[in-house]
């Protein structure tokens, strides 16, 4: 990927800094509550859609601006550097969208992908099951196909992201029984309001109920919401987790320098042996590392978008990223608590502008960096088999 902006990118990058200095929110607003926060978050994307800063690579036609990732990117970085909070409906604009502009009919397209800009619609992903999450092929949650086309489900999933607070799931069913695994799954974009859904929020180790479980008793399905071939969306289920890794390593890599730069400011503030915690060798150290860790997730990010624009889509490299991601993330969380000390567990009497319990919450959180969207073990079975070209492994 190139490393200096066009004056195309330059202009956009003045535009969304200025839009993000009047308007980013003053972060002591935004609320602790999961639930409450989401709807502040939803009424962010629909500011920042109104801006035109949402979904900017996706095409005109559908909301979009037509950019190049490039400047999604560059807009992205701007938006971390600002201390933004995150576009909540980020599963429908990042991982399950890009399946919806590629395979959806234009009914499908008209009905959906203006309300996944705007946070209208929230949408989740319904996968991973008990038993089918690595092995996802393993997947036992059915529709039925009923005379008219339509479909009738039954299943339970798991994990699902934002299941409680979503409008619609992206289902992957079997719709075969006795094709071969990979075969006879179909891709149902169902109404989170259809009768016979139940969904039970599951509390993470961060204590936010970020998924959860989701269960489907005869949930009917009309027709039209089946995304592309009837038995082909192992596929399109494919195309959609490429898209979910994709360039997700170079966002995350600007969400966490700022971070990173955020410890480093309160290792200043911080005391170590009688003087500035930044001036003690082992938590300069510490940071040292995370630094070159960020980097390191930084280049390897580019790399991978610099070959995705080339290709059109993305390719293997971002199993690379995720592996690199996981393991920065935790180690920069790691980081941030080494250089807080005692702080990191006991919270009180940190020094002004230092918040333990933020860190503690990035510790927590970055333990799932390993495992959502294909966990580190998967990355690597990829790049050795797939990239490295060697032989596959016992399973
Ligand atoms: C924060 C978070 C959000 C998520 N959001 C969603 C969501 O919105 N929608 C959704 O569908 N899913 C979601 N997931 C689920 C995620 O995709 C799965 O957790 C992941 O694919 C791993 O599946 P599993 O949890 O069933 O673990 P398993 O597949 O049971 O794996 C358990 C362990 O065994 C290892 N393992 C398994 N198979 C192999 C193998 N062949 N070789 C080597 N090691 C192996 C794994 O690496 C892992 O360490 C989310 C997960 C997290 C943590």
């Amino acid at each position: 990927m190139k490393l200096a902006l066009d004056d195309g990118e330059l202009a956009l990058r003045e535009e969304a800094r200025a839009f993000l200095a009047a308007n980013v929110p003053d972060p002591a607003q935004i609320p602790h509550d999961f639930d409450a926060k989401v709807e502040f978050l939803r009424a962010w994307q629909a500011r920042l859609h109104g801006a035109g800063l949402v979904g900017l690579s996706w095409p005109e036609a559908y909301g979009g601006r037509g950019a190049s990732l490039t400047e999604q990117i560059v807009v992205n970085a701007e938006m971390a550097r600002a201390g933004a909070p995150i576009v909540i409906g980020n599963v429908g604009l990042d991982v399950v969208g890009p399946s919806l502009v590629e395979q959806g009919t234009d009914a499908q397209k008209a009905r959906f992908l203006d309300r996944i800009l705007s946070g209208a619609d929230i949408w989740c992903q319904g996968f991973s099951e008990v038993g089918a999450g690595s092995d996802l092929a393993a997947l036992r949650t059915k529709a039925r196909i009923t005379d008219d086309g339509g479909f009738v489900i039954d299943g339970h999933k798991i994990w699902t992201s934002y299941a409680q607070h979503a409008q619609w799931c992206a289902v992957l069913a079997r719709t075969d029984a006795n094709a071969p695994a990979h075969r006879g799954i179909s891709y149902i974009l169902v109404d989170m309001s259809s009768a016979g859904i139940e969904i039970r929020p599951l509390v993470q180790v961060t204590g936010d109920a970020e998924f959860s479980e989701v269960y489907f008793d005869a949930v009917e399905v009309p027709a039209e919401n089946l995304l592309g071939e009837l038995n082909g969306g192992w596929a399109i289920a494919m195309h959609t987790l490429s898209h979910e890794r994709g360039w997700y390593g170079v966002g995350r890599q600007a969400v966490l320098r700022v971070l990173l730069d955020g410890m480093v400011e309160e290792a200043r503030a911080l005391r170590r042996g009688g003087r500035p915690a930044l001036e003690d060798e082992d938590v300069r150290a510490t940071l040292a590392r995370a630094h070159i860790g960020l980097e390191v997730l930084k280049h390897q990010g580019l790399r991978s978008v610099g070959q995705m624009i080339a290709d059109g889509h993305p390719g293997l490299e971002s199993s690379v990223d995720k592996v690199v991601l996981g393991r920065v993330e935790q180690e920069m969380a790691a980081a941030g608590l080494d250089a807080l000390g005692a702080h990191a567990a006991l919270g009180a009497g940190a020094p002004a502008g230092v918040d333990p319990e933020a860190w503690q919450h990035v510790y927590l959180y970055a333990r799932a960096g390993s495992v959502y969207g294909g966990s580190a073990q998967i990355q690597k079975n990829i790049i050795a088999e797939r990239i490295l070209g060697l032989p596959r492994g016992a399973r």
